[in-house]
């Protein structure tokens, strides 16, 4: 921080993958309240901030697709921040991204949740948590649950959190993504129609998936994930549908689409099964790698 002399600062911008995710409702405003049980892993893209004398905010990204103007949610993160503590430095943010685009990883969510982090690092702590989480909430649903991480539940429009009973630390997981990328919002439009938009919808709960964690063997949780979104969109996403079958018939205790996809996270009981199922991924030439809840 400027006390110490530093002007710049790194924070890990981890991945999310849900282990629950649910529509409930269509609600007066268009969205769409949700039921979603989130898990930070360990999958994650390196946030620098630098402040300087230039008096604008810059953005830099090792990654060709992502934006590096105001598009990019870090830089919209940057600008919030220094609006809201009247912080009158030049921003630049620096992104080594490792995390899929597009792909219900949060990757974009996640790079501005680091951003927020990360600057409040430099200008000497000055929110806390909540007030950060507020800021992120105006730039993203996902953002307050990035900057918090670990494992929570959210309801309704999504950016509210609460408390949910943790995964064991030592679940071994594979994130995976090849192919099309997917909208979110293409997404949403898809469950509508097969769902009618959510008239008579029963939405499933979170209960079974609690009294697993709460148990005698939380270690099975992978019994009672869930995402409503997943079939519907592996029909129409092949490639992600081929790599959740790849996980499955390679030792995967259990697989999954994370958010509105296409990317697949498996569950494995060793690290040498996921770094198995890891390289078959990868030969054919998709992204895969071997993480852990954090
Ligand atoms: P979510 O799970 O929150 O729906 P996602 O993982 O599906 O997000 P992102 O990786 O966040 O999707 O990317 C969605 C779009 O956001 C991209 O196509 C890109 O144009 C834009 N974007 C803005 N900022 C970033 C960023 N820092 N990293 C990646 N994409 C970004």
């Amino acid at each position: 921080n400027d006390e110490s002399g530093y002007d710049y600062a790194v924070a890990k911008a981890y991945a999310k993958i849900n282990l629950h995710l649910d529509i409930t409702g269509i609600r007066p405003d268009g969205y769409h309240n949700v039921e979603n049980v989130m898990q930070t892993v360990s999958l994650c893209d390196a946030v620098t901030v630098e402040l300087n004398e230039s008096g604008s905010i810059t953005c830099e990204c090792d990654a060709a697709g992502v934006p590096t103007d105001e598009k990019n949610i870090a830089v919209r993160a940057a600008k919030m921040y220094a609006d809201f503590t009247n912080l009158k430095k030049g921003i630049h943010v620096k992104i080594k991204k490792k995390i899929p685009m597009a792909a219900g990883l949060a990757g974009g969510s996640t790079d501005g949740a680091a951003t927020l982090v990360a600057l409040n690092c430099l200008n000497g702590n000055a929110l806390d948590i909540d007030a950060l989480c507020d800021i992120g909430a105006r730039l993203g649903a996902d953002v307050p649950f990035c900057i918090v991480g670990g494992c929570a539940y959210s309801d309704g429009r999504g950016d509210v959190l609460h408390k949910f009973p943790s995964i064991p630390n030592d679940t071994v997981f594979v994130v995976a993504c090849g192919g099309e990328g997917v909208s979110t919002p293409w997404a949403y439009r898809l469950m509508d129609n097969e769902h009618n938009n959510f008239k008579d919808y029963e939405p499933r709960g979170t209960e079974g998936l609690k009294t697993v964690l709460n148990g005698e063997a939380p270690g099975k949780f992978y019994e009672r994930i869930f995402n409503i979104f997943e079939s519907g969109v592996l029909d129409e996403r092949p490639v992600a549908a081929h790599i959740k079958d790849v996980m499955l018939s390679n030792g995967a205790l259990g697989a999954m689409m994370s958010g509105s996809g296409p990317s697949v996270f498996g569950v494995f009981d060793s690290v040498e099964t996921a770094a198995k199922v890891e390289d078959i991924i990868k030969k054919e030439g998709y992204f895969a790698q071997v993480c852990y809840p954090v």
